[in-house]
């Protein structure tokens, strides 16, 4: 029976891209790669202004630091090394040539001839994140206390489909990701971890996994934030994963079909993560697809392959509509972490009305905080009394501005205390477009 969550919300899913085909985005003029993919660590470029780099070619690092390489994505020129307001970009200009470097590594062994340390580090090597942390970090820093593997097939934010594409699309570059995890974690099994209601992926997924010693499927109910890694073991296990802690102190670990992917290909081509799946949807970009980009790919360019924005287009979010960061413009890219580009129009925009005491934001918060207070707070500059209502539990899923009647920016305020009392970020905005609230 399919499981679920205390709070959340049923979100309509806005995913007419996921029934048709991802195409692939391979042209782009220029790409600019963040040498900060994940949890704000810089990289240190290894490429200059001036010089020709391959695809696959490492072109940053920090060796010192828990973090993983990043990989030219197109062949080219680096056309500039420059810091863009606190990031460095290595910006290469495609020579649409898509020569490879010579410098891949496949694995021609049997993969039981490689170590478990063997098979982190070339997942390393390859630059592949997981859940915002270097995939290596998931397989070498908790071998042995990670039981349960779960392959994260639930995309519970609205107009992300990008996932269920890959799974329709190339299962057995998922199946065999998930095996190799499997070997890597000493474990038995992987769990798959579908919605119940899509009905195409689960006969596929049952289908795919006709090997029970090695598979199961699970489901959960459709519901928003079920795809974020803790909500997804809580809502499958009921087990909770604190705030700060990491999913494989409790004895999970959680991969996206992308990421089991990533981690195949790395093994079988050497190809590093140089890829990325996106959806680009919302009501002001005139072809929604789902797309596989270099990474680094600019919005503009990811737009006008799209056919361009509509008029009324007003505001670029990076990922999700619940959880994803407002751009700043059309010359942001794609990151490892980036999963959807949304151009939306102001049209659904709330305002501010303030807050009605309804309860609402209580009833949806799938942490049991009491986002109305924590908003009142921030709000205020009371950061203290924020800290005493255990913000930093909060995960930021932004249902509660969501369902607010309101407007109130809930989310916002939240990210406000957290950076005021120590260091997260507030540059980005949870879109609340009061849609379904
Ligand atoms: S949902 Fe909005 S209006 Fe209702 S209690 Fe929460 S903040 Fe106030
Ligand atoms: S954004 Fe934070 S406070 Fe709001 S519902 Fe999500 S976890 Fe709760």
């Amino acid at each position: 029976m399919a499981q679920t969550i205390s709070g959340g919300i049923r979100i309509d899913g806005r995913k007419s891209t996921g029934t048709k085909n991802a195409v692939a985005f391979t042209e782009p003029r220029l790409v600019a790669i963040s040498m900060k993919q994940h949890s704000g660590i810089p990289l240190i470029p290894s490429v200059a202004e001036g010089d020709h780099v391959d695809i696959g070619q490492c072109i940053g690092d920090n060796r010192g630091a828990p973090c993983c390489p990043v990989h030219a994505s197109v062949s080219g020129t680096v056309k500039a090394v420059e810091n863009r307001g606190g990031e460095v970009f290595a910006v290469i200009e495609n020579d649409m040539l898509y020569t490879v470097t010579p410098e891949l590594e496949p694995v021609d062994v049997p993969l039981t001839e490689l170590s478990a340390e063997d098979i982190a580090d070339r997942v390393r090597k390859a630059g592949i994140i997981s859940g915002g942390v270097p995939a290596c970090e998931k397989l070498s820093a908790t071998a042995g206390s990670v039981k349960r593997l779960i392959i994260n097939c639930v995309e519970s934010e609205p107009y992300l489909a990008s996932a269920r594409r890959l799974l329709l699309e190339q299962p057995e570059s998922v199946i065999k990701g998930a095996k190799v995890l499997v070997y890597a974690l000493g474990i038995r099994r992987a769990v798959f971890a579908a919605e119940d209601g899509d009905k195409e992926l689960l006969e596929l997924l049952d289908s795919r996994t006709a090997d029970k010693q090695l598979f199961s499927v699970k489901t959960v109910k459709a519901k928003y934030p079920q795809s974020g890694e803790r909500e997804l073991i809580n809502a499958l296990y009921g087990k909770e994963v604190p705030a700060g802690k990491r999913p494989e102190e409790y004895g999970f670990t959680v991969f996206t079909p992308e990421e089991a992917a990533a981690v195949y290909r790395a093994l079988a081509t050497g190809m590093p993560f140089v890829h990325k799946r996106i959806t680009v949807a919302g009501d002001a970009i005139k072809s929604p697809c789902c797309l596989v980009v270099p990474i680094g790919a600019t919005a503009e360019e990811i737009a006008e392959f799209c056919g361009g924005v509509k008029k009324r287009f007003s505001r670029l979010v990076l990922g999700g509509l619940m959880a994803g960061k407002t751009a700043e413009s059309l010359q942001c890219s794609v990151g490892k972490g980036t999963d959807a580009l949304l151009f939306l129009s102001a049209e659904k925009e709330k305002k501010n009305s303030g807050c009605i005491r309804c309860g609402r934001c209580v009833r949806a918060c799938p942490m049991r905080l009491m986002p109305h207070l924590l908003a009142a707070y921030a709000e205020k500059g009371k950061y203290g009394k924020c800290a005493s209502l255990d913000v930093f539990s909060c995960t930021e899923c932004g249902c509660c501005a969501y369902v607010c009647p309101g407007g109130v920016p809930i989310t916002e305020d939240i990210r406000r205390a957290k950076a005021a009392l120590g260091g997260a970020d507030v540059t980005g905005e949870v879109l609340n477009d009061g849609k379904d609230a």
